[in-house]
């Protein structure tokens, strides 16, 4: 289908967000470039990143939202149009070193989606550069490709530390992000524990590690040879410190609203290695989806109609809350 709307005169619905978010009915339809395709959104998933953009620690305006599945309607490659896709979410500028290098992730001029420079997907189109896109195969589910974007993020941990079958890992937290990284770790057949304070989720990820309730009193001091720091907790980040071994990795997976105070000299003393793991390539989420039966679905709280735009935000950021997605 050819959209035809060479002025932008076809109009969509769109969470736009400038300082506050608000809701447009009448947002105009994107036009794709040459080396761009239209694709017309079906899930969206609500992330803790758009938390933080609307709560201002990011600055951005535009159209939210960056985690989606959607159907390709307008593409100058032909044989796209009518595929199912999902988007790596940062475009570099093609050029530059680290582009050439394959890591558009850390281009320093790079638009992302829904997040800096480039309008989202909280809408009914959204337009993206045909070489972000993947197909998604038929055996995964719309209600499980949305979660490519955070599963990618999840795997990108596994590029970044070498983890074997005999090394005893641990994830501090039990949240969205938690749950998908137990389920990308799991694949390296390691000693994994996941430690968490709530028995409801921890229960979700009983199938992949052992779990565990925080308890600080626990005998786990220096016991971990990696520690996975994904709830964005100053303490969380002392107690990661504390469990992992000397000559340890600690890797941090959340971002944090503010400052933190920790006495750096922990981690001279043990020699541990701190390292950050942000966005991670879409290629091997899409593939652990399919070759196994993760059942991402129990990891969603709920699926609104974007008119009710409202009530899925104030879900999604209800203390405790699993995904929310928003429906097209
Ligand atoms: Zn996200
Ligand atoms: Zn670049």
């Amino acid at each position: 289908m050819k959209l035809n709307n060479p002025n932008n005169s076809l109009k969509m619905k769109a969470l736009y967000f400038d300082k506050k978010l608000e809701f447009r009915k009448e947002y105009p339809i994107p036009v794709p470039t040459e080396n761009e395709a239209l694709i017309r959104v079906t899930l969206a998933g609500i992330c803790n990143t758009d938390k933080e953009i609307m709560n201002g620690y990011v600055p951005f305006t535009g159209i939210l939202g960056h985690e989606f599945v959607g159907i390709v309607t307008e593409c100058s490659q032909s044989e796209l149009i009518g595929k199912r896709v999902v988007g790596e979410i940062n475009i570099g500028c093609g050029v530059c070193s680290l582009c050439i290098n394959e890591m558009q992730n850390h281009c320093p001029q790079r638009q992302a989606l829904g997040i800096h420079g480039k309008d989202g997907v909280f809408a009914e189109y959204v337009t993206l550069p045909i070489e972000n896109m993947l197909i998604v195969p038929d055996e995964i589910s719309d209600e499980e490709a949305v979660f490519a974007e955070p599963l990618a993020a999840a795997f990108n941990i596994l590029q970044n530390v070498e983890i074997s079958k005999q090394d005893k890992v641990v994830i501090i937290g039990d949240g969205k992000l938690g749950q998908l990284i137990a389920r990308a770790v799991s694949t390296t057949s390691c000693d994994l524990t996941m430690i968490g304070k709530h028995e409801k989720k921890i229960e979700l990820a009983q199938h992949f590690c052992k779990t565990m309730i925080l308890n600080e009193s626990a005998k786990l001091e220096n016991y971990f040879d990696v520690v996975i720091e994904c709830t964005g907790n100053e303490s969380a980040l002392h107690y990661a410190s504390l469990i992992v071994r000397a000559k340890g990795t600690i890797v941090l997976k959340s971002t944090y609203a503010g400052n933190i105070k920790s006495n750096p000299s922990f981690w001279v003393r043990k020699e541990i290695r701190l390292i950050g793991s942000r966005c991670g390539p879409f290629a091997p989420a899409l593939q652990f989806m399919q070759g196994n039966k993760i059942d991402l679905t129990k990891l969603i709280d709920k699926i609104f109609f974007i008119d009710e735009w409202k009530n899925a935000f104030e879900a999604a950021f209800l203390k405790g809350a699993l995904k929310v997605l928003l429906r097209f």
